[in-house]
């Protein structure tokens, strides 16, 4: 990463010593000029300049600065545009053991059986294979891979592939046989077992996968840290300064500290939500949403109320389109959501809560408002990890008042277009991750990615312009400008955090987090945003990402 920094102060130093000195000017590291800057202050001003020192921004404005300030190292955007770095506030980012395939790019069920028989090969028989990741959206045969296209591919090898999303996966023969699952196993409680039409296991299982890959030996920490280390710094390519970690068991936050005590300020910044055990256990873990530093803090409780579309396992109110009855599930027991959303409030966590249909936003919302009537507290940024199926105009105005904020994913309504046009009708279709209804009733909402897929520039394109992947527009009443979805990415995701004061805008005083973009996101034509790219990241003051155009300038 320090390779680029040196080339592109190679150019900007001399620029710097060229410059007259007109009185005392104030040194600092880096001066950014000739930009386009989307400060996202409170006036949404534009500025040209910015001044940064060590890692913080010390002024913004336009050509005086050059006067005020001698820096180290000039940076000439070029009027180019820069704004804050990108906070994703709700995503997943795992690394990855040997076993494991990346299904994020198959397009066809004929790869996807050509990487299985590969690893395979390279593991042996007998060894678990899994993967993640894939899309019967995007896949040329137009339909899911099922348990007989694993066993072709991988007879002798337990097989476990989940879909993109993480709510259904599908396993091959070896791999029920291992869990002694077949036609005569019961329902799961939640979720479920598909059969085909003949009543045969088709290798689907929807939200329980458990069930199974409970015997996938799980990898030690060690063993995919190197995998974890390399898919954060990932995330510079994106522009993304800030995640939050949607969800994991508060014994692994050691190797989360582990990892960003070895690698300080070289990886995004994280807030990790923690999965609620028991008060007491909670009290042994010995720390509470908002513990950390500027690099890693811990973040919300993390909860399902439900499933998702991809399973199916939504719960909402209405059943899905064409079925009689069936309205998805709950993921717990309802006095288990009740207790879970009491004892985290009680203990003075915030909640950060997984609900996509509309009973269960509904449900979660009341069960918030009821946990915050039994125990009032001032400033305490509950959450909707998603808010899919938009729920009644008394949910919302609840809300509000409250103040339970979202966290609203506008790439769903591109990226599971045809789960929701199979499931959805009516106005739950058009209003699907409803952004402008909440925000109309004075809910808070950022904007995150939930890996489906990560890439602020996806979300960007389909909040503005509600598209799915076809092209049709869903419910344009609740698309946002250009600038509400940038807001939505950078300062509304670090209020979640508790953050709004120290990132999420450019601003004096916040850290400098900053990324350029290779072309102008407030008037390229909407239709193009997902064609943007990347230029630079920076993070705290420093360089951490530069695209291979831009190592060439
Ligand atoms: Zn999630």
């Amino acid at each position: 990463m320090k390779r680029y920094l040196l080339i592109l102060m190679a150019g900007s130093v001399l620029a710097a010593c060229e410059q007259e000195a007109a009185g005392p000017r104030t040194a600092v590291d880096t001066l950014f000029v000739n930009g386009k800057i989307a400060t996202i202050d409170p006036a949404m001003s534009i500025a040209s300049a910015v001044a940064v020192d060590e890692d913080r921004i010390v002024a913004v404005g336009g050509d005086e600065l050059q006067q005020a300030y001698v820096a180290d190292n000039t940076i000439d955007l070029g009027g180019r545009f820069m704004m804050p770095g990108f906070i994703d506030s709700h995503t997943h980012l795992s690394g990855s053991p040997r076993r494991h395939i990346d299904l994020m790019d198959t397009t066809s069920i004929e790869e996807i059986k050509g990487l299985v028989a590969g690893k395979a090969e390279e593991l042996g028989p007998g060894e678990w294979i899994t993967g993640y990741g894939w899309s019967e959206d995007v896949m040329a045969e137009a339909r899911r891979p099922l348990r007989g296209d694993l066993d072709e591919a991988a007879p002798d090898n337990p097989v476990m592939l989940t879909r993109a999303g993480g709510h259904s996966a599908v396993f091959n023969s070896a791999a029920l046989r291992l869990a002694e699952i077949d036609e005569s196993t019961p329902q799961p409680d939640s979720g479920g077992i598909e059969t085909d039409a003949s009543g045969r296991l088709n290798g689907v299982i929807r939200e329980r996968q458990d069930i199974v890959s409970h015997l996938i030996p799980v990898p030690t920490n060690a063993e995919v840290r190197d995998s974890l280390i390399e898919v954060l710094q990932d995330q510079f390519r994106l522009g993304i300064t800030s995640v939050t970690q949607a969800g994991i068991d508060a014994e692994d936050f050691a190797e989360w500290e582990y990892i960003y005590g070895q690698h300080r300020g070289a990886l995004p910044r994280a807030y990790v939500q923690i999965f609620w055990q028991t008060p007491d256990a909670m009290k042994a873990f010995g720390k509470k949403t908002g513990d950390g530093d500027k690099y890693l803090r811990v973040g919300p409780v993390k909860l399902f109320i439900d499933g998702g579309f991809t399973g199916p396992a939504a719960y909402t109110k209405q059943p899905y389109r064409g079925e009689t009855d069936y309205r998805g599930k709950l993921s717990h027991e309802p006095a288990e959501i009740t207790r879970v959303i009491r004892e985290a409030n009680e203990a003075g966590w915030q909640l950060g809560i997984h609900a996509i249909g509309d009973a269960a936003i509904e449900l979660t919302v009341d069960e918030l408002a009821d946990a915050l009537d039994a125990v009032p507290r001032v400033d305490h940024r509950h959450y909707l990890n998603h808010f899919t199926v938009m729920p009644s105009a008394e949910t919302m105005r609840k809300m509000a008042e409250y103040g339970i904020a979202i966290t609203q994913q506008p790439n769903f309504t591109y990226t599971l277009e045809g789960r929701y046009v199979e499931y959805l009708d009516g106005d739950r279709l058009e209003h699907n991750n409803s952004l402008r209804s909440p925000m109309n009733y004075g809910i808070h909402v950022a904007i995150s990615s939930d890996i489906l897929p990560i890439g602020p520039l996806v979300g960007i394109y389909a909040a503005v312009t509600r598209k799915g992947m076809s092209g049709r527009v869903f419910g344009p009443d609740e698309a946002l400008t250009v600038m509400e979805a940038i807001q939505g990415y950078t300062l509304n995701g670090a209020w979640l955090s508790f953050e709004e004061g120290d990132k999420g805008s450019i601003e004096p005083g916040k850290l400098a987090d900053l990324v350029v973009l290779d072309r102008d996101l407030l008037s390229e034509d909407p239709e193009h945003i997902m064609d943007i790219g990347v230029a630079q990241t920076w993070l705290g003051g420093t360089l951490v990402y530069a695209s291979e155009q831009e190592q060439a300038r």
